[in-house]
């Protein structure tokens, strides 16, 4: 390991060389490669965490540069997790990167998400979120929740014990009750912000620090931060039946 490269965060005591070792030793998935996967797989890549793995089943399209860190455009019409795994490589030949290019369904989430010792959420839609939050209590990862749309996001860290994700929202909230960046539009700035946030409570978890308990909500226009406490539903489908699977209510 170069120590040069980590030196700023080694001199933090909230990490350190015992922490900077524990992150070379980690391993991360980032679900999603648009302007939250884009950031916050720089960040994980950059911070020295060991394997870093992006998946996403998306091409790059020109409206996605606006927010999508990672891709120029000659990057257009390829594979996401191909040109971020190309373009990280360049940033850190030190760690692993793979980028995989596929659609996570409930059938092959468990294979893409177990061995990781957290998951990062940067999909865009709660019907994935649901399946992130099935097979990391499943299968006992740690994952960070994050949303961005508009000019606001929400972040949650979530242990497989709970509370869970379900445990804040019990059922998939109707598609028209939770619109996406392509129906009205972000701040290009706010992904950054949402990415950074999760990423910390990624590298918390990874640290084996305590992670933030509050929904954080944050709207990068006001200048909003808000934190709501999140209590475990002790019939949550997931979390405490561990009935897993089950978005029909
Ligand atoms: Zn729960």
């Amino acid at each position: 390991m170069n120590q040069d490269r980590y030196s700023r965060q080694v001199l933090l005591k909230e990490i350190g060389i015992d922490g900077q070792r524990k992150l070379s030793e980690a391993s991360a998935v980032v679900m999603g490669c648009g302007a939250l996967g884009t950031h916050s797989s720089s960040l994980l890549a950059r911070a020295g965490v060991g394997e870093v793995t992006i998946l996403d089943r998306d091409v790059v399209d020109i409206t996605n540069l606006q927010r999508q860190t990672l891709f120029g455009e000659d990057a257009v019409g390829q594979p996401k997790a191909e040109v971020a795994e190309r373009q990280l490589r360049q940033v850190n030949s030190e760690i692993a990167i793979r980028g995989v290019v596929v659609d996570v369904t409930p059938e092959n989430v468990e294979g893409l998400l177990s061995g990781a010792d957290v998951v990062v959420d940067a999909t865009d839609n709660m019907k994935a979120r649901f399946v992130i939050n099935d097979a990391c209590v499943k299968l006992g990862v740690p994952w960070v929740y994050g949303g961005a749309v508009g000019t606001s996001g929400m972040v949650l860290a979530v242990h497989p014990e709970g509370p869970c994700l379900r445990c804040v929202f019990p059922t998939l909230p109707p598609r028209e009750a939770t619109p996406t960046c392509d129906e009205v539009g972000i701040v290009n700035t706010l992904p950054s912000v949402v990415a950074s946030i999760e990423v910390t409570e990624a590298l918390k978890v990874l640290l084996g620090e305590r992670t933030t308990p509050e929904l954080m909500i944050v709207d990068v226009w006001s200048g909003d931060l808000d934190k709501i406490r999140v209590a475990k539903n002790k019939s949550c489908v997931t979390c405490a039946r561990h009935e897993f699977y089950r978005f029909d209510g």
